[in-house]
């Protein structure tokens, strides 16, 4: 074929804009992808589009076009593809799908991506991309309109069945019961629309905290972006605490690690490599060349060409395939959608039963068909998993205003039946300010004086020497960035720890900007799950020189030599007695111990054949506010574990001056032996344990597991990239928000935004508040619900008049079902619910004893109501007028006996005032009032008037319920079941 044929010019009039044909791309998109890409070498920078189905390509660069280059390039990819690799495509719109990055080499999408591995992606271009490719965000579930929550409302059992109600009235000639009707549907509608939106709200905003910024590479220049600015093509630096912002293929990486729990469910960190080359149908969780958005690096660092943004990630395209924008159903509310399913059945043989004993007593079939489906709208609690949704929106929004960030809707429930706590140590229990307070150097422990370690206890040259060479191996020995200013000033970017071994070299006196610069890093091993130490290789002036810190008992280990009054000696068995003397003493005052060693050059992989320079000891003051939290965590009944890397010494010093376990005796396990323990061992070992020493990212998730598999409900604390993967793993995973890492709070379930630990108190607090007001609106709607049906099904057994007119029983829904109910969810939490231990987390939320107890409550209502139906009168609407009033306010009172757990309103007089629940009654009573007086509602209605005598009667209703229910409850009371974990206490280890 010639070359002319081979490609077409078909435009070129505008400059940096050309237009060419290529028949050959017709119907082979690999081809298109190697012509993009071929392109894209030759003009780099260059917006390509390839169509495989027209072959054209058009070809626009800003700066210009080397119109002979680019021509060229295109013929050597339609001759035979690219040399050295395989066709690649810069985008799904030239491929027809996504590119399989982790088969090509870096390179591919380097090129691909019209970047630069060194200088990232023009600036320019990066921004006329956004505007092309679309903002780097996952599409979000917008909470439902008012319209389309409203319209649900419409489609509910209960109104179905009015609107048969309506129409039944509509025959039967009642137009304006018709319409009553109607006006009833509108406002039931209108209240729960109007409260369930307030919930969505708040639960759509769950998970909002704006995303902090990437570093990225743009035109050789490093750069803080938003990352929903990144575009196909953008370099991303990688760092331990990097949330990855996008997909991305590496261009390079060292000791690279990241968390990919969030996408690929694997636990632990995975380890990275971009020189690897993997199959095109390689596993997601397998690409270790690749790495994807929402997961999150551990260690190492890397460098990245960002290949897919937003909704084209993986996990975006997980999203959208599974649908799962709207979060499933909490537990809750599967089970109140249970509850009702349940009563919809139970409510729905009563009617039948109702209305097949008056067709058999030859009552006339309409009148009888509008009596069953009013009773059935009265009975039937709508709306149940409503009230779970309301319920625990209040919850989240109670814990916002204490600064208690709920991210998950089912970490409210989760929370209250909460049985143990994981604490880290570092940064959860402590705060991150440390500082350098002890040394051990020399064979002389020295304390931190007010002048540092510059001081008169550094007197003799020979101590001032050892320590001066003991800190500065322990600053080159850093995972910290230390930037040297041209003005000689030196920023420091790194943890707790390294930042305050480096402000001690610099008190003493040492330039740490000289000295890192004198030695400039070659290699740094960092630390990693089961490796409790940092490793620095070092050009120094003979060589090289490999300077190690860390855990002493790591650090002494490799060290075979130690340095002696300013030269090295082969260690002795006393030397190393000696180092771990002074380690036990400062790790006895809570210190966190580093040994410190190093040796000349090397290589750094192996760390034997060390020179033992000595400890530096830091502290790390405890949060102040800890130990009061933690008592109130007993007293409710939860156990406090610790969980720390820290040796066991410092950990146990630290537990015992907290109060970290409500028993005099700490037992602290030394992990290590953990690893490569059988589970079940591990099982039966967790639940007598308080202090977990030197544990290891993966022992963390290990322990927590094994507390779950107890069968225990299990939370985490943590602040650290370390702690994500546990974090993660507990049923309620709690970050520290203000200090902590970005990867804890993605994973994290709750964060506390001042890293106040009383926020867990509080979290508690309202998750078993929530709890238990659900328990209480749910009694109190199935209580008041059954009443209604008892009242009815009673009348129709003793064959007399219908109690309840379907008007009355309308009205009854609307009054008393609604604002109390809302009102006793607003219950403010119970101070005593701290004082009990956890409920059972397995058991229904409502047992069968429950549900004895609410059928007798209504059985009670119900009776009362009828005793004061019969006696006054069969005749005329005077008894249904007393029934009707009589019971509603049976209902409004029994509200108040509902705040309590089981009984009655006695129990309920030490508990704070709900002055929510007391206005709602208030207003439900002053309606009836108002329905009584106001004659077209009576007539509506079908009220007669009331008397003093019907007035007594009424009273005598509501008053001898409540009395009697009170009765009973105090009866009943001594049998109600024994709390969750006093059936099955903690075992005590002897
Ligand atoms: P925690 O689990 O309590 O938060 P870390 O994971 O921060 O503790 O640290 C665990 C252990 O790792 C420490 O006891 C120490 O031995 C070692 N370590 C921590 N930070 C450093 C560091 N910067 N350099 C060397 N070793 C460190
Ligand atoms: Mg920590």
């Amino acid at each position: 074929m010639s070359a002319e044929t081979l490609l077409r010019r078909v435009h070129d009039a505008v400059p940096g804009r050309l237009r060419l044909r290529a028949e050959r791309l017709r119907g082979r998109a690999e081809l298109a992808a190697a012509v993009a890409g071929a392109v894209l070498s030759a003009a780099p920078g260059a917006r390509v589009d390839v169509s495989a189905v027209t072959g054209s390509v058009l070809v626009r660069r800003d700066g210009g076009l080397d119109v002979e280059l680019v021509e060229a390039a295109i013929r050597d990819a339609l001759e035979g593809g690219l040399p050295g690799g395989r066709p690649h495509a810069l985008s799904a719109s030239v491929a027809g799908g996504a590119e399989p990055w982790h088969a090509r080499p870096s390179g591919a999408a380097v090129l691909a991506g019209g970047s630069d591995r060194h200088l990232g992606l023009d600036a320019s271009v990066a921004e006329a991309r956004l505007a092309e490719a679309g903002a780097n965000v996952l599409p979000r579930a917008e909470p439902r309109s008012a319209a389309a929550i409203a319209l649900q409302q419409l489609e509910t059992l209960p109104v179905a069945l009015l609107g048969v109600s309506a129409l039944l009235a509509l025959f039967t000639g009642g137009v304006a019961d018709a319409v009553v009707i109607l006006g009833v549907v509108a406002i039931n509608a209108g209240i729960a629309t109007f409260t369930e939106r307030n919930a969505e709200r708040t639960i759509a905003g769950l998970a909002d905290y704006a995303p902090r910024p990437v570093e990225a590479v743009r035109s050789g220049v490093p750069l803080r972006l938003d990352p929903a600015g990144l575009v196909p093509g953008d370099l991303v630096v990688l760092a331990p605490g990097t949330l990855v912002p996008a997909d991305a293929r590496l261009v390079f990486s060292e000791n690279l690690t990241v968390d990919e729990a969030a996408l690929t469910g694997e636990a632990m960190p995975v380890q990275k490599d971009t020189d690897a080359l993997l199959a095109d149908d390689a596993l997601l969780a397998d690409r270790s060349n690749m790495v994807f958005r929402g997961t999150a690096v551990t260690g190492g660092r890397g460098l990245a060409v960002v290949v897919a943004t937003g909704p084209d990630t993986e996990i975006g395209r997980l999203q959208s395939m599974l649908g799962s924008l709207t979060p499933p159903q909490t537990p809750i509310q599967r089970q109140l959608g249970e509850v009702e399913r349940e009563l919809v059945v139970v409510n729905g043989l009563i009617c039948a039963a109702v209305f097949a004993i008056g067709l058999a007593r030859g009552q006339p079939l309409v009148s009888l068909l509008r009596s069953a489906i009013s009773l059935a709208v009265a009975a039937i609690p709508e709306g149940l998993p409503a009230v779970a949704t309301t319920t625990l929106a209040l919850g989240i929004r109670e814990m916002r205003g204490r600064k208690v960030h709920v991210r998950r809707l089912d970490a409210v429930e989760t929370l209250g039946a909460v049985e143990v706590i994981g604490l880290d140590k570092t940064g959860t229990l402590t705060g991150l300010a440390m500082s350098l307070s002890a040394i051990h150097a020399g064979g002389d422990l020295l304390a931190r004086s007010e002048h540092g370690f510059a001081g008169e206890e550094c007197g003799t040259p020979k101590v001032r020497r050892a320590v001066r060479d003991l800190l500065a191996a322990a600053a080159l020995a850093s995972e910290a960035e230390i930037l040297r200013r041209p003005d000689g000033s030196v920023d420091v970017i790194g943890s707790a720890t390294e930042t305050a071994i480096l402000d001690a070299a610099r008190e003493f006196g040492i330039d740490i900007g000289a000295l890192v610069a004198a030695e400039p890093m070659l290699a740094l091993v960092p630390r990693a799950d089961g490796r409790k130490r940092v490793s620095a290789l070092r050009r120094a002036a003979g060589g090289a020189r490999l300077v190690v810190k860390g855990d002493p008992v790591e650090v002494l280990a490799r060290s075979d030599r130690i340095l002696d009054a300013g030269s090295v000696r082969p260690i002795r068995e006393e030397d190393r007695r000696a180092a771990m003397a002074a380690n036990e003493s400062m790790a006895g005052r809570a210190l966190r111990v580093l040994g410190v060693a190093d040796r000349e050059g090397g290589d750094p992989k192996d760390e034997g054949g060390l020179t033992w320079l000595g400890l530096v000891g830091i502290e790390n003051p405890i949060r102040p506010e800890v130990t009061p939290v933690l008592e109130r965590l007993h007293r409710a009944g939860i156990r406090t574990v610790m969980i720390t890397g820290d040796q066991s010494a410092t950990a146990y010093a630290v537990a015992r001056s907290l109060g970290l376990a409500d028993q005099p005796d700490l037992r602290v396990l030394e992990a290590g032996r953990l690893a490569g323990m059988d589970p079940e061992v591990l099982g039966a070992l967790v639940d007598g344990v308080d202090v977990f020493a030197r544990v290891s990212p993966s022992e963390k998730l290990a322990i927590v597991r094994a507390l779950q598999g107890r069968g225990r409900i299990v939370a985490m604390t943590g602040d650290g990239i370390n702690d994500g993967p546990a974090l993660k793993a507990a049923h309620v995973g709690v970050a520290m928000g203000a200090d902590g890492t970005d990867v804890a709070r993605e994973v994290a379930d709750v964060v506390l935004a001042t890293d106040d630990l009383q926020g867990i108190v509080d979290a508690v607090r309202l998750g078993r508040a929530t709890y238990a007001n659900i328990r209480k609106v749910l009694r109190f709607l199935v209580g008041t619900n059954a009443s209604e049906s008892f009242l009815m099904l009673g009348a129709s057994v003793l064959g007399t008049r219908e109690p309840l007119s379907p008007m009355q029983l309308l009205m009854l829904n609307l009054a008393t079902d609604v604002f109390p109910a809302l009102a006793l969810g607003l219950e403010p939490p119970d101070p005593r619910a701290m004082d009990r231990p956890p409920h059972d987390p397995s058991a229904p939320i409502l047992d069968v004893a429950d549900f004895r107890r609410i059928l007798r409550d209504g059985l009670v209502i119900g009776g009362s109501a009828m005793a004061g139906f019969l006696m006054d009168g069969r005749a005329g609407p005077r008894g249904s007028t007393v029934a009707f009033h009589g019971l509603v306010l049976a209902q409004l009172l029994h509200a108040f006996a509902c705040r309590g757990d089981t009984g009655g309103v006695i129990e309920t007089l030490g508990k704070p005032a709900n002055q929510h629940l007391r206005a709602a009654v208030a207003g439900c009573a002053g309606l009836q009032v108002a329905v009584q007086l106001l004659p077209a509602s009576r007539r509506v209605l079908g009220l007669a008037p009331v008397g003093p005598g019907g007035l007594l009667a009424i009273l005598g209703i509501a008053l001898g319920a409540t009395l009697l229910n009170e009765v009973v409850a105090a009866a009943s009371s001594r049998s109600a079941r024994p709390p969750h974990p006093e059936a099955e206490p903690w075992p005590k280890l002897t």
